[in-house]
């Protein structure tokens, strides 16, 4: 499974990267025919459970395989495990009409669900500082806010939307076609699409549609967020490992002077430290995804490696860049959109310092 999971990405995701990055019907037809062939090769939504459809792999198996279908951005959506943090959150903690709308059709493919916790008026880091509102109603909830970076919300069927209410913040599902429900404008990250700036203004959300209890919505948070950064953390390592195979071919291949590129010492170390960061971040990453599959927490395990992973990918990236020179800044290669996703690792699923800083705060607190 691992080798037709990597053949898959590696042959038909890769190529059709710059067309699916831009956006638009050409990207969301390029996508629909990736899905077509995974749903043709047996490897459609492999995590997903079987009795909608899916592969039936339990967390410790799919993580075997998510660093190699990570090794493109888009390796998820095009194998449909995108939604897994979708189906989990609904099948635990949406009502039974909500589940019967959405559960199935996720896992087929036939709609995306979208996820919003960042405002653009408050620090995202601080999701207690949440200006979105939801007031009570005779027939459900009315919800007015305003979010962003919300990734995918022009396609999506549904938002799941972090909201303040009487009792504290809670998660409400909410249909993208309701009324009041508005996406502002596209928000290029380094001149990708996908992400969103989304408005709701008076947004009425059935009853049923609120996960959880009332006030449980940080939580639900946190449990998605765990398996959601352990999953990044792997298709991280994926990636760093795609640049540092690009910068190994590179250093053998290009000659200069009598020699090529990899018998300069000053080459030699951009290859030592790629290794190094990238086996570091995978044996930290691996920890937190046993804990992580076994039902843990796993806090501080998961900090290590969402720094370790997202810092290796970054670095990973540059010193690729700089080992090809001024073709790495091309899109003659996947550098620049490697360079991208590195970038914007440090900063999506809490900050660098936001980590560093819980996660030391942890283990200091085990200690006191
Ligand atoms: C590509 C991409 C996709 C995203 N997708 C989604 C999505 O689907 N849904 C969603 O809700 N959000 C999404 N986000 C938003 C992301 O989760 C936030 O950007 C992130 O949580 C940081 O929040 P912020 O941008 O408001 O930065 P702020 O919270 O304003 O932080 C700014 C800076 O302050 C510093 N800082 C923050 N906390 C601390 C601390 N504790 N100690 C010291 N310094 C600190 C850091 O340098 C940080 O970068 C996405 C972002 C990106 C880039």
């Amino acid at each position: 499974m691992l080798d037709k999971v990597s053949g898959f990405v590696t042959d038909q995701v890769q190529p059709a990267e710059s067309t699916l990055d831009a956006g638009g019907p050409q990207a969301r037809e390029a996508l629909n025919s990736l899905r077509a062939e995974a749903k043709a090769r047996g490897l459609w939504a492999l995590p997903l459970p079987l009795e909608h459809g899916g592969g039936g792999l339990g967390l410790a198996d799919y993580f075997a395989l998510a660093e190699a279908e990570g090794r493109s951005d888009h390796g998820p959506a095009a194998l449909g495990s995108a939604s897994l943090l979708d189906v989990r959150m609904l099948t635990a903690h949406a009502s039974t009409p909500v589940r019967e709308q959405y559960v199935g059709a996720l896992v087929a493919g036939e709609i995306t669900g979208c996820y919003a916790m960042t405002e653009p008026e408050v620090a995202g880091s601080d999701p207690t500082g949440i200006l979105t509102r939801a007031e009570r109603v005779a027939d459900g909830w009315l919800v007015t806010g305003r979010k962003w970076f919300t990734t995918g919300a022009a396609d999506a069927a549904y938002c799941t939307v972090l909201a303040r209410s009487p009792k504290g913040l809670s998660s409400f599902v909410v249909p993208t076609g309701s009324p009041g429900f508005r996406v502002v404008r596209e928000l290029p990250v380094l001149g990708a699409a996908g992400q969103y700036e989304i408005a709701l203004e008076d947004v009425l959300v059935p009853r049923e549609n609120l996960l959880g209890d009332e006030g449980s919505g940080l939580a639900i948070a946190g449990g998605r967020l765990a398996l959601g950064r352990t999953l990044r953390c792997l298709r991280w390592i994926g990636q760093a490992e795609r640049a540092y195979d690009l910068m190994c071919d590179r250093a053998t291949s290009r000659r200069l002077g009598d020699g090529v590129l990899a018998d300069r010492q000053l080459v030699r170390q951009h290859v030592f430290e790629a290794l190094l960061a990238i086996r570091s971040a995978r044996a930290l990453t691996h920890r937190a995804a046993a804990l992580v599959a076994e039902g843990e927490r796993a806090r501080v395990e998961i900090g290590l490696a969402k720094v370790a992973a997202a810092r290796t990918l970054h670095q990973v990236v540059d010193s690729a860049v700089q080992v090809f020179g001024a073709e790495g800044l091309t899109p003659d290669t996947p550098l620049p959109m490697l360079a991208r996703l590195g970038r914007a690792a440090r900063i999506l699923d809490g900050a660098d310092e936001l980590h560093v800083s819980a996660t030391a705060r942890a283990v200091l607190a085990q200690r006191s």
